[in-house]
């Protein structure tokens, strides 16, 4: 049994509150691989952001578990290396679906988890919720259970319909399961193929999505001032990446994301953390077919890997401060 305050790591506690009170986000980066981890670390140095490293059960069969714990504790070492002596840093695993899987993450180093029992009856979805809490607050690692169901596809997690949360459960919810964060469904989704064309409106050539259900948002935060909301499924699919992609051998159709304004508008209420995986996968993989495809002769990983690093290093950075607004929120720099 490790505890994730001995490696050097925080958990959401205490920078939600400070997001939620200063109309901010926290950012939450998916990472499977070295290149992304050390790209997540040195945009958060750069712009003295807390950050959330998030883990899936999909990368912890990608990456091997332990191997991701000892990078997240690496990630620590090398924000202090990089000049950040007091670096704001959560290990959190994403989309927990099992208790044992929770567990599992809290005693090894985990500082933050979620339980996703969203695809549950409530009653169910409340007893699960419950008994992570439970085990988590003993050894002070925060929860974020989830209330309403996000449609698309990531990793394990996937649901052909969205439901939105419905804002007269919330207060019975976050009160019975003790959870300290609420991933809430209006109106984001996984993956980078969040709507058809058809769901959206065709505005100067682009193809704009449904807006979000901020009606709901504002009711929710009505039931619960101050609690830390949390949207998934956010990445806003940048049209460059998908373009470059494209251009250089890739086929990527209908790739639509979520408009940067709206996860704006968002991070100033009380949703207090962004989740954001695919910018980061389209990201690289626009850098590396870009490289190949002007260098046909490299063949050392390190030869295409750092400007992938390098391409969403800069990606993570244009989030945290255009988007989520939480660069120099470190509480000690
Ligand atoms: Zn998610």
């Amino acid at each position: 049994m490790v505890n994730y305050k001995d490696l050097g790591l925080v958990n959401t506690r205490e920078m939600f509150k400070r997001a939620v009170a200063g109309g901010y986000a926290i950012p939450a980066f998916n990472f499977n691989t070295m290149e992304q981890m050390q790209a997540i670390v040195m945009a958060a140095v750069e712009t003295k952001s807390p950050v959330i490293m998030q883990v899936s059960k999909g990368a912890r069969n990608y990456a091997n578990a332990s191997i991701l714990r000892f990078m997240a504790e690496g990630a620590v070492a090398y924000a202090k290396e990089l000049g950040c002596e007091h670096p704001e840093i959560v290990l959190h695993l994403d989309h927990g679906d099992s208790f044992e899987l929770c567990k599992d993450c809290i005693d090894m180093g985990f500082s933050s988890v979620m339980i996703d029992g969203s695809h549950l009856p409530y009653e169910e979805n409340i007893a699960l919720a419950k008994k992570v809490v439970d085990y988590a607050h003993q050894y002070d690692v925060t929860v974020e259970a989830e209330l309403g169901v996000l449609a698309g596809v990531e990793d394990e997690v996937s649901a052909a319909e969205s439901h939105y949360t419905k804002p007269e459960e919330v207060i019975d919810f976050a009160t019975r399961t003790g959870c300290d964060s609420l991933a809430i469904s209006i109106g984001t989704s996984h993956g980078a193929h969040k709507f058809t064309p058809e769901q959206c409106t065709l505005v100067n050539g682009v193809l704009v999505p449904p807006p979000l259900a901020f009606d709901i948002l504002a009711e929710i935060e009505k039931k619960l001032p101050g609690f830390p909301i949390v949207l998934h499924g956010s990445s806003s699919v940048p049209m460059d990446e998908v373009n470059t992609i494209n251009q250089y051998g890739g086929k990527l159709e209908a790739a639509i994301g979520i408009p940067e304004e709206q996860l704006r508008k968002a991070a100033k209420s009380a949703v207090c953390k962004i989740n954001i995986d695919s910018d980061s996968r389209l990201a690289m993989t626009a850098a590396i077919r870009k490289h190949l495809a002007e260098h046909p002769g490299d063949f050392d990983p390190r030869q295409y890997l750092k400007p992938a690093r390098e391409n969403m290093k800069k990606m993570y950075i244009h989030k945290i401060v255009n988007v989520l607004g939480s660069d120099g929120k470190l509480a000690q720099c």
